[in-house]
């Protein structure tokens, strides 16, 4: 079955197809490297996430392009001000945010492209929309005519009929209120220091939105097939790249707009403007582990906001741990009988789960699923009739369904040896009565965040979460 995606440009559910069979090219806004990504922007991220994961299982390739904004008047401002050259500063956030995204489990998109390594082509972009007249120059500055593309407003939904013509605005971010013509280009004043380029154009720098319009178009293509971002993109941002993109290539720049709604802390959105916000760093520092975030950020459907909390975050650790041990038991599981029911169970999960994502990635009802699977199947289990068989096939059920929701632990190799070792010192201390040193194993164990039980068939760890 085809998933069916809400999309922004018609307000409807539709129908989803790539415009090549069987591969979808998409654009993923990226993060503005000026600082650590906080929590909802990862929220963003990792609806991104899920939706890349859930084309692939359904059997997609997927091309996706994430922009890295190393250039705009928000990494300006804060480079000057700490007094580090550009690049400097911007390659530290760059780092961080490649460390946080793999400690969140976010699968790498095929493509990362820095504003700053795409001059000439937002150059070559803004030269053509001059030529075209959707572009006009004062004191070396260069704006987009909103006027003259009748179409702009139609993604934010605006009416600007009656707007005055030649209103302009420099700024990369600002309200509806402020429908105006935008900035394409930036001729080089004071307040930016040393940070311009020399160009055809003459010497300054790009605006923010025109980098989206030039690197998609130079990795996907002049139309392609999904552009995401959060809901605060969609007006100026997103408004202006298809301004930018059908001025200049004179075709539709995109076929699906999907949009997530912000993460808020106490009804208000968290972002660095109101001072509410946690970085991933912050979370992690309180004990949490990241893919308990990662399961908070991404269980509820991404067209709701959704209020971060503390006890919600305590919650998530809590079904967490309902499938990573569900999972870990499972494997040690050796079978029993069969009630013949196993296999409809996990049938009746896959479907379900899958079903429940085709409509708009309705991720609730897709756990739900799973959940209700993890219960029958231990139900079945404790009744002994589960066979070798039907466990085999509950786990193949499980990795696929991980394969979109990314919350199984993966243990890894290297550090698993150095536990197994500390373990097997521990039972021979205890076989030699040393129950201090074992004691001391234990404690050592559970600073590494490894929680010990001694079964019948030998001492079993976990991650504790
Ligand atoms: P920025 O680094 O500000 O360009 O933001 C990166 C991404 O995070 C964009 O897609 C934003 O729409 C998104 N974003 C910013 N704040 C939030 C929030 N509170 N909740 C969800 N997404 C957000
Ligand atoms: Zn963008």
């Amino acid at each position: 079955m085809l998933p069916k995606f809400f999309n922004t440009l018609t307000r409807t559910k539709e129908e989803f197809k790539p415009l090549e069979d069987n591969h979808v090219r998409m654009y993923t806004c990226g993060p503005t490297v000026y600082d650590f990504a906080h929590i909802g922007n990862f929220r963003t991220f990792l609806f991104e996430d899920l939706l890349r994961r859930y084309l692939k299982f359904k059997g997609y390739k997927v091309t996706q392009v994430m922009n890295l904004t190393d250039i705009d008047d928000k990494t300006i401002k804060s480079a000057m001000a700490k007094k580090i050259p550009l690049g400097e500063f911007t390659a530290f956030y760059k780092r961080a945010f490649f460390e946080d995204i793999d400690k969140l489990g976010i699968e790498r998109a095929e493509y990362y492209p820095e504003a700053t390594a795409h001059i000439p082509e937002m150059v070559a972009m803004i030269k053509q929309l001059h030529e075209k007249a959707y572009a006009y120059v004062i004191d070396g500055n260069y704006y987009y005519s909103i006027a003259k593309f009748p179409e702009y407003g139609k993604l934010a939904h605006l009416d600007i009929a009656g707007l005055k013509a030649g209103v302009r605005i420099a700024a990369d971010e600002y309200e509806k209120e402020s429908v105006s013509d935008f900035a394409l280009w930036k001729a080089w004043d004071e307040n930016d220091g040393d940070i311009y380029w020399e160009t055809e154009i003459g010497k300054g720098r790009p605006g923010w939105h025109i980098e989206c319009s030039a690197m998609s178009m130079k990795y996907l293509g002049e139309t392609f097939d999904i552009h995401t971002g959060g809901v605060d993109n969609m007006f100026p941002h997103h408004e202006n790249e298809i301004a930018q993109s059908e001025g200049a290539n004179g075709k539709k720049f995109v076929n699906f707009w999907l949009h997530s709604e912000h993460l808020l802390v106490d009804g208000i959105k968290m972002s660095k403007r109101y001072n509410n916000y946690y970085t991933l760093r912050d979370i992690l520092d309180k004990g949490y582990a990241a893919v308990a975030v990662r399961y908070i950020l991404m269980a509820t459907n991404y067209r709701q906001q959704l209020n971060f909390t503390f006890d919600g975050l305590v919650s998530a650790r809590n079904g967490l741990e309902r499938y990573n041990d569900f999972y870990a038991n499972l494997k040690d599981y050796s079978g029993g009988q069969t009630s013949g029911e196993g296999k409809s169970i996990i049938e009746r999960m896959l479907k379900g789960f899958e079903d429940a994502l085709d409509d708009d990635l309705n991720i609730s009802p897709a756990l739900g699923e799973v959940f209700d699977f993890i219960r029958d199947i231990n139900r079945l289990k404790a009744e002994g009739l589960l066979s070798r068989e039907e466990r085999d096939s509950a786990l193949n059920a499980m990795e696929r369904v991980d394969s979109v929701l990314g919350f199984l632990i993966k243990k890894k190799a290297e550090i698993d040896a150095d536990i197994e070792n500390l373990i097997k010192e521990r039972t021979e201390a205890k076989k030699r009565r040393d129950f201090a040193a074992a004691d001391g194993i234990r404690r050592k164990l559970l600073d590494m965040g490894i929680i010990l039980e001694d079964t019948a068939s030998g001492t079993k760890w976990k991650r504790k979460l």
